[in-house]
């Protein structure tokens, strides 16, 4: 947990995710309800930009975004950046998840390519990381970050999630990703994590401020 800057008189009610992956945004809603009064995404802004994540770290791109979109539309601004990691890959797909097959491609897609690459190999660890900004109107920030440990299996099962949640077994659950039930992921993704580090964060601050 980090929190790089703060001031007090700090209170949040609303918060604006910094994204329009639809996955995202129905996971963040259900982790954050209780912390947030509203909860809004970029879905429906339609004059923002898109923001290259050009880092070389989640934590790179989480915070770019999160500075970037809070600065544009004032408002406190929760921007994550997530993805894969595969020990065999060295670390790949990484910060380039979402577009491992290509640009705007399908889940499915890289998915495919993962799978072609992991052809024969015999070590499957992965695990997926989450780091979130959070970035204040005052200029505070906290970054936090969470991860999942699984394997990657050769036949994609289940139908819940997004992304790689098909081919990504956890072994605590004997289940992948996708055949978790969604109150079941949010209890162990790396996102829940991150989320229940934030939450904490935010806790403690609220109480040293009273
Ligand atoms: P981002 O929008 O750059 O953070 O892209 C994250 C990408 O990582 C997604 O498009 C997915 O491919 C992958 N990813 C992140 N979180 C998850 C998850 O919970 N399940 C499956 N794939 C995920």
């Amino acid at each position: 947990m980090k929190i790089i800057k703060f001031q007090a008189s700090t209170m949040i009610n609303e918060v604006l995710l910094a994204t329009r992956n639809e996955g995202k945004i129905r996971e963040f809603t259900a982790l954050l309800g209780s912390v947030f009064q509203r909860i809004i995404s970029l879905e429906g802004l339609d004059s923002i930009p898109d923001i290259v994540e050009d880092g070389n770290t989640f934590r790179e791109n989480a915070l770019k975004k999160a500075r970037f979109i809070s600065e544009f539309t004032k408002r406190v601004t929760l921007a994550d950046d997530s993805g894969l990691e595969v020990n065999a890959l060295d670390g790949r797909p990484g910060v380039l998840s979402a577009r491992y097959a290509g640009e705007k491609v399908l889940d499915k897609e890289n998915i495919e390519k993962l799978l072609k690459e992991l052809r024969g190999v015999v070590d499957r660890k992965a695990r997926f990381v989450c780091v979130l900004a959070l970035v204040f109107l005052n200029g505070s920030e906290i970054v936090v970050e969470g991860r999942c440990d699984g394997i990657i299996v050769d036949d994609p099962r289940g139908e819940n999630g997004f992304g790689y949640d098909p081919v990504f077994f956890v072994p605590e659950m004997d289940k992948t990703m996708a055949e978790l039930k969604p109150e079941e992921k949010n209890l162990i993704s790396h996102r829940a994590l991150a989320v229940k580090k934030l939450i904490m964060c935010l806790n403690e601050l609220r109480i040293n401020n009273k």
